[in-house]
């Protein structure tokens, strides 16, 4: 009986050593979104799948199905795309590794939003080639990210007086939703401040298309800003504690 074989791309976001050199490999895929391929032989360094199977490699699978299994099997890959500088920059590496937990976490399997994939190959290219700082490409992809996966927080307006444009808001860490500083009636612990910056930064990450979400920048204390306000946002919608995070923190405050 023969098999039928599907050939799909996308990236390695996360591999497991099984027994001996074999390994299985999570792929976010554009036309599977996140599925699991076993890869035999995959950890010997002659194996002819070794570079296409590497973590954070964009490549074409040829894969089938047993009836027996959930994982996926590979027949044939080869390498689209490789980001070098993530072997390079510890800190890089780190983020991506944080992005594919967040992936793994939210995405549902079999979903085929491809807009996942488009997104993370996208930060990825402006991390990588330094279009923009490491905070930034965190805060965007967390944000977009939720978006694209049902908790788009409302940014568009004033929660009290529906206003858009301000030079200063306060949004609440928790739920996203933002205040004026006409509204806001006093100090309230949960929110922080919103300058315009940064309120303008978060509705391009949340509203425009993903083309055009790339297209501006922000200087550092936004962009740290952005990733603090993003990073509490996940942590409340999706799991408190990411070990990629800690990670992520660690190399930080090493490099500070
Ligand atoms: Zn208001």
């Amino acid at each position: 009986m023969s098999v039928q074989t599907q050939t799909i791309t996308g990236i390695v976001i996360k591999e497991i050593k099984t027994k001996e050199s074999d390994k299985i490999i999570t792929v976010l895929s554009k036309e599977l979104g996140v599925i699991n391929i076993y890869v035999k032989g995959a950890m010997r360094l002659k194996n002819r799948f070794h570079s296409a199977t590497g973590l954070f490699t964009y490549s074409e699978f040829v894969i089938f199905r047993s009836r027996s299994s959930d994982l996926y099997q590979l027949n044939e890959a080869s390498v689209k795309h490789i980001f070098h500088a993530l072997s390079a920059n510890v800190e890089y590496l780190a983020l991506a590794m944080y992005m594919s937990e967040l992936v793994c976490e939210v995405s549902v399997p079999n979903d085929m939003n491809n807009e996942i994939l488009r997104l993370y190959l996208n930060i990825l290219h402006m991390l990588t080639t330094g279009k923009w700082q490491v905070s930034l490409c965190k805060a965007a992809f967390e944000m977009r990210l939720m978006c694209d996966t049902g908790f788009r927080p409302d940014l568009l307006g004033c929660k009290t007086c529906g206003e858009y444009e301000k030079d200063i808001f306060f949004i609440d860490v928790v739920n996203s939703d933002i205040v004026c500083c006409d509204c806001i009636k006093s100090y309230q612990a949960d929110r922080m401040i919103l300058e315009k910056p940064a309120a303008l930064a978060m509705r391009y990450f949340a509203y425009a298309d993903l083309e055009k979400m790339f297209s501006f920048t922000v200087n550092d204390f936004f962009a740290n800003h952005l990733s603090m306000v993003r990073e509490a946002y996940v942590l409340r919608h999706t799991k408190p504690e990411y070990k990629t995070l800690q990670f992520l923190k660690s190399v930080q405050s090493q490099e500070m």
